[in-house]
């Protein structure tokens, strides 16, 4: 099976090229050709499989090139060895009748990136060897706080490996600021850039562009890569779990093999619903898949009117990882909605580059209404949907997750489709004490990491082992540059 790009017809590589160049020379996401299918009673065969052996079994069919021992061997690196605190890695949990949850947090971070992120490393390093590159891969990350840690616990100590992660001084909350200082391995390096995380990520992407600075790595044996979530390394291990939870839930007897189970899913930059897309085209009986927005809300509009427009405000809310205005990955779903008509993505990226805005045509706008549904609400809503989740069913959720919960209201009241439905949970609670703490009512909170311990003794939940662990962690990284000397914290970090 081979990759095309979005935005054009002919370039088209191999799953390793794919995954170790990350985006097409045109600009385009790495797409697969054709969308791999369940066979008859495959389900049935994967309900009996651990989570382990459902990522090999599924990842197999669209990783050409890769044998099932090599993928076994990733999973029980990626999945195994109590990296996540829960042996189901991502496990199903009921909240009433007709209402589960997907908890996609019980990894390193406490957030759903580790899903993908644990995995990359080893697709990534796997496929730069299969297409012929030797030197050692250094990954550069911006980020504003989650993607970071989450990259540096995935690519920590994984041979042929660097991993260097920047983050704005000022523009990250006290613990996770305090989650990537005190970040172990021999392979990784951490610096703060003064600045806010666009100075940051321009910093990276400057960096990228510097072709003499490349040479040099070069010369000391390093390729300069990204953990970015257009990578079809990152897109791949999420429709696993969609897979995974969906033979749980026959498992458990809560649906039987074909039932519609409806799918909501907190969404920013269209990365976790898009592998529920494939999930549903790979023959998984998903219904409706709902894409919760937070008041940054132009994925919910775009997909009730069909218009994407990003002039709008931008909102810094209680879901931060949900704070995006420009979702690349939808691309992906645009490219196949026009049966691969590369000039017509283009043309709508073109526009969404020029004018910021673009409008699918009514053959595109008609399969987006098959396929999915949408829902926003603000801070407020999110907070009072935790507040009521903690009051009826004793069930802390995050603020990403409590978006979801609301919308997936949203839709039943206005729908009637009371199909099982399952919403995806992408953080642990104690990843954002103070907003929780406030939904819960408590008017004061700590801050850092006695708020941590603050919501335990409130709620009389233990907070996840590696948040709760961080006060008694070393702090390894201390660094700070200025925004024009990034190059020279590479070099050092490098050395
Ligand atoms: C990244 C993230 C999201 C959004 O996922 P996308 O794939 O970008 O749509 C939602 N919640 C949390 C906690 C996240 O970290």
């Amino acid at each position: 099976m081979y990759y095309v790009s979005t935005r054009d017809r002919l370039g088209k590589t191999t799953v390793a090229g794919a995954i170790a160049y990350g985006l097409a020379p045109d600009g385009g996401l790495y797409t697969p050709e054709a969308i791999p299918s369940l066979a008859g009673n495959a389900l049935n065969t994967l309900r009996d499989m651990t989570y382990q052996q459902r990522s090999v079994y599924l990842m197999n069919m669209y990783l050409d090139g890769f044998s099932a021992s090599e993928l076994s061997g990733f999973s029980a690196k990626a999945y195994g060895g109590g990296r996540f605190d829960d042996p189901r890695v991502a496990p199903v949990r009921k909240v009433d009748d007709s209402t589960y949850t997907l908890e996609l947090w019980h990894g390193p971070t406490c957030a759903f990136k580790d899903m993908a992120l644990q995995m990359l490393p080893h697709l990534l390093t796997a496929s730069l060897r299969k297409v012929g590159e030797n030197k050692t891969v250094c990954i550069l990350v911006a980020t504003s706080g989650d993607t970071g840690k989450g990259a540096l616990e995935g690519f920590r100590d994984v041979p042929g490996t660097r991993i260097l992660v920047f983050y704005p001084k000022d523009g990250v909350s006290a613990i996770q600021e305090l989650q990537m200082n005190t970040q172990e391995g021999g392979n990784v390096g951490v610096c703060s850039v003064v600045g806010n995380f666009d100075d940051a990520q321009t910093g990276v992407k400057r960096i990228f562009s510097d072709t003499a600075f490349k040479e040099e790595l070069a010369g000391r044996g390093y390729f300069l890569s990204s953990a970015n979530s257009i990578n079809w390394g990152r897109v791949l291990p999420q429709i696993v779990y969609y897979v995974s939870a969906y033979c749980d839930m026959m498992k458990e007897g809560a649906i039987e093999n074909g039932d519609r189970l409806n799918v909501c899913v907190p969404t920013g930059n269209f990365g976790d619903i898009l592998a529920a897309w494939y999930a549903k085209q790979m023959g998984v009986p998903l219904g409706r898949l709902i894409c919760a927005s937070n008041s940054n809300n132009v994925l919910a509009d775009f997909i009730q009117t069909g218009v994407y427009d990003r002039n709008r405000p931008f909102y810094n809310t209680i879901s931060p990882s949900m704070d995006i205005l420009i979702s690349s990955n939808l691309e992906r779903l645009l490219h196949a909605y026009t049966h691969g008509d590369a000039a017509q993505v283009k043309g709508w990226m073109d526009e969404l580059s020029g004018t910021g805005r673009y409008q699918v045509s009514p053959q595109v706008k008609k399969l987006l209404d098959q396929d999915f549904a949408a829902a926003w609400c603000d801070d407020a809503a999110a907070k009072a949907a935790i507040g009521k989740m903690w009051r009826e069913k004793n069930y802390l959720i995050d603020p990403h997750t409590a978006v979801a919960v609301n919308a997936l209201e949203q839709y039943r009241a206005q729908t009637g489709d009371d199909a099982p439905a399952l919403v995806v949970s992408t953080a642990s609670p104690f990843k954002f004490c103070p907003a929780v703490m406030e939904a819960l009512g408590v008017a004061q909170s700590a801050h850092g990491l006695d708020s941590i311990r603050q919501l335990s003794e409130l709620t009389g939940l233990d907070a996840p082992a590696p948040l709760a662990q961080l006060a008694g962690k070393a702090v390894r990284f201390d660094k700070t540059t200025e925004k024009e000397a990034m190059i020279d914290a590479v070099r050092e970090m490098l050395r």
